[in-house]
């Protein structure tokens, strides 16, 4: 039996100020929407408890306002009285009964405001912000360090440990930083000097007003990644004024909301970034942690074991599996729910006020809906279908204590999520499968592959059936076409060698989109997992992707931004669509645009109010606002959606089974796997 992994380096304490930690994973800050919902106080501290409870070293929470001007929406919550520190104190209560810490990050969004009472250094919009800032005056100045360091001093009376500054990003603190957001020419603004004043100014008024002991942890941007951002020596003297003025730990930030280049998205290499916070080191001696794209406790372990800092943050990973820390210590690593950095239930949804979820671990911010228990009566429970509804279903049933038996007609688990897998800076989704694959192993679910179930087998042997079929590609309706010039998205997913160089996507929904960055990719057809995760290829993935969105780390222009490199993509695309709206409106907030950016960088053209008319051997004949049109290419891709897959529910429902459908057997429209794992989820649960 080989030894189980260990971490020595993440695992190991740290005392930073006079608060030793148990590790050196910190709990980066994360906005979930319980701050603002009906008993969210309880509700924080029930998804916090249950964090520290994992194993977490430090939690830094959401961030909250010092005052009302510096909320991003009207309606959310600022940190500026006694009456909401009292509320607060069942948080760091109950973090602390479970051995853990926690600091309250201070957040003021400045510019990023959503309502008309923003202020910032310059009446300048930023491109991601609806309205134009206030310039702030003097006494504008003295009154918000004022409420930092009044809701400093509140979050220690609430029982935090202390706070985090937050001044990365693109926020308050740092606009003031930067000549992009800061043009003043009094002692606020101009020279680097001027410009740091009220970072500065900020760290030593919350150090008075907290005193000596309470950890202040400093989020500083190590690189900003847009244009008039930092230079290095602007940020190492930031660093330096930080540790005099009483900071007691750097979190090391990366990039502004509005930067055009990805810092999390999916397709962003692991740990992409977690060198730079390392060139601070020599530079202070303040310990450091770094973040970004750190979702797996061996890379965490390596980048502590190089040095490149003293802590790790990780905020999205802890959302998608709480016990993450717990499950690395025991060397279950293998067990951990992995954050696939989707973004489509955590910062998308917090992106438009709503409640923050996991795609994964649809449970995080249910804490207290979901409580974890034992089901009354255990049943036998027959789920059918292992894509990600189905193998929800299956897992949650198990762990709930019934009998499951998972049927499976193709003869692997994972349904639509392993030709998610196959798409370039998708390789994560594999993280997802090994997961339900271990965890049904580990619950004794019983699986049968390369089985199809009848309905009288299932309702003679089951108390109770999950249907999770899933969907079928909607057939293109256009009658006969030559042969292999017409395509299914599987088809061209999983065998892209059978497509030509000249290539007409057809649907320009988020498999349209998948389909067109796997044809355009340089380097398309590489195995699951050989991507932005493989250790294998890391270096090279990771120098690809820094090349091609024009970064550099090594601190020699300002903001970090060098001449992005031209990519070859292997073929000539079109991405067509009925609609007249201009496509890809449907992606996700945080990720919509990266996508139309890859899109855009390939040449790959966009066409909208089209109406196709049928493919014959000269190519797709189609009208484009009344005008007709041939497109001249050798395949066409036909990604028009999916029709449901239930012929079980009828049979089932006459032969008096319960039956519960879920995912795409429900209904195929507005399909995607958050829906999926969270109905799937929801259906085992409710069978206690
Ligand atoms: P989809 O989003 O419904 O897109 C399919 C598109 O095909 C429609 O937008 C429609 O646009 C077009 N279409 C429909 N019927 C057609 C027909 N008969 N002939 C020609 N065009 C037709 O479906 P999908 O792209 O297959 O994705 C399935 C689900 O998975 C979606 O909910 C999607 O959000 C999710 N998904 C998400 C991601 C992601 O990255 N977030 C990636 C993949 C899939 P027009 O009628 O305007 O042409
Ligand atoms: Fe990670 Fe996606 Fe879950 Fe967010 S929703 S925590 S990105 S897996």
């Amino acid at each position: 039996m080989p030894e189980p992994p260990v971490y020595p380096h993440l695992l190991a304490p740290i005392t930073i100020g006079g608060l030793r930690l148990r590790n050196r994973v910190l709990m980066g800050s994360m906005h979930t929407g319980l701050e603002e919902a009906a008993g969210g106080h309880a509700r924080l501290a029930a998804f916090y408890a249950e964090r520290a409870r994992g194993g977490v070293g430090l939690i830094v929470t959401g961030g909250l306002s010092p005052n009302d001007q510096g909320v991003h929406w009207d309606g959310m919550r600022s940190f500026d009285s006694e009456q909401e520190a009292q509320r607060h104190r069942v948080i760091p209560a109950a973090v602390h009964a479970e051995g853990g810490a926690i600091v309250l990050q201070l957040l003021h969004c400045g510019r990023y405001a959503h309502h008309a009472r923003g202020v910032a250094p310059s009446a300048l919009r930023s491109p991601v912000s609806p309205a134009t800032p206030r310039a702030m005056t003097e006494d504008d100045i003295e009154q918000t360090l004022g409420d930092y360091a009044r809701a400093a001093r509140l979050a220690c009376l609430a029982g935090y440990d202390g706070v985090e500054l937050m001044a990365s990003e693109g926020y308050l603190i740092h606009q003031f930083l930067t000549l992009r957001a800061n043009r003043r020419e009094d002692r606020w603004g101009g020279d680097a000097a001027g410009r740091m004043r009220f970072a500065v100014e900020c760290i030593a008024r919350v150090r008075a007003a907290m005193g000596p002991g309470p950890l202040l942890v400093f989020r500083l941007s190590v690189l900003d990644l847009v244009e008039d951002g930092s230079t290095w020596e602007e940020i190492a003297a930031l660093a330096r004024a930080a540790e005099a003025a009483g900071a007691s730990l750097i979190n090391a930030g990366i990039g502004w909301h509005e930067s055009r280049v990805p810092t999390i998205a999916a397709l962003v290499p692991r740990a992409a970034f977690a060198t730079v916070a390392r060139r601070l080191r020599g530079v202070v001696a303040l310990p450091l942690a770094t973040s970004n794209r750190i979702n797996d406790p061996a890379v965490a372990e390596a980048l502590l074991a190089r040095g490149d800092a003293d802590l790790v943050s990780m905020a999205r990973p802890l959302l998608a599996d709480a016990a993450f820390v717990t499950k690395a210590a025991q060397g279950r690593a293998d067990e951990i729910n992995t954050c696939i950095a989707c973004n489509q239930a955590c910062i998308d949804e917090s992106f438009q006020g709503r409640l923050t979820s996991c795609m994964v671990n649809p449970r995080a911010c249910r804490e207290t809906e979901w409580p974890s228990q034992a089901a009354r009566r255990s049943r036998r429970v027959a789920v059918v279908g292992a894509g990600p509804a189905g193998l929800a279903s299956a897992v949650t049933a198990a762990e709930q204590g019934h009998r499951v038996t998972l049927y499976e007609a193709s003869d692997r688990i994972g349904g639509q999520f392993r030709l998610a897998q196959r798409i370039p800076g998708k390789e994560e989704f594999a993280q997802t499968l090994r997961y339900f694959e271990r965890r049904l192993q580990r619950l004794g679910v019983e699986l049968r592959l390369g089985r199809s179930a009848s309905a009288p087998e299932l309702a003679r042997a089951h108390d109770h059936v999950v249907l999770a079929t899933g969907v079928r590609p909607r057939p293109h309706g256009w009658g006969a076409a030559p042969s292999g010039r017409v395509l299914g998205y599987v088809e061209a997913i999983e065998q892209p060698q059978r497509v030509g160089r000249r290539v007409a996507i057809v649907g320009a929904g988020g498999i349209g989109f998948d389909v067109a960055e796997l044809l355009t990719d340089p380097a398309h057809g590489a195995d699951p997992g050989q991507g932005a995760g493989s250790e294998a290829s890391g270096d090279v993935v990771r120098s690809r992707f820094l090349a091609t969105w024009g970064i550099e780390l090594d601190g020699q222009t300002r903001g970090g931004l060098v001449a992005p490199r031209p990519e070859t993509p292997p073929r000539e695309v079109w991405l067509l669509q009925r609609k007249p709206e201009p496509p890809g409106r449907g992606l996700g907030k945080t990720t919509g645009w990266i996508r139309r950016a890859v899109l855009a960088r390939r040449g790959v053209r966009l066409l909208s109010g089209v109406s196709y008319e049928g493919v014959d051997e000269a190519g797709l004949h189609l009208m484009v606002q009344g005008v007709r049109r041939c497109l001249e290419v050798d395949t066409v891709v036909f990604c028009g959606g999916q029709e449901p897959v239930s012929d079980l529910e009828g049979p089932l429902r006459a032969l008096g089974c319960p039956v519960t459908t879920v995912g795409g057997a429900r209904a195929a429209t507005e399909l995607d796997a958050v829906r999926a794992i969270r109905e799937g989820t929801e259906a085992a649960l409710e069978l206690a």
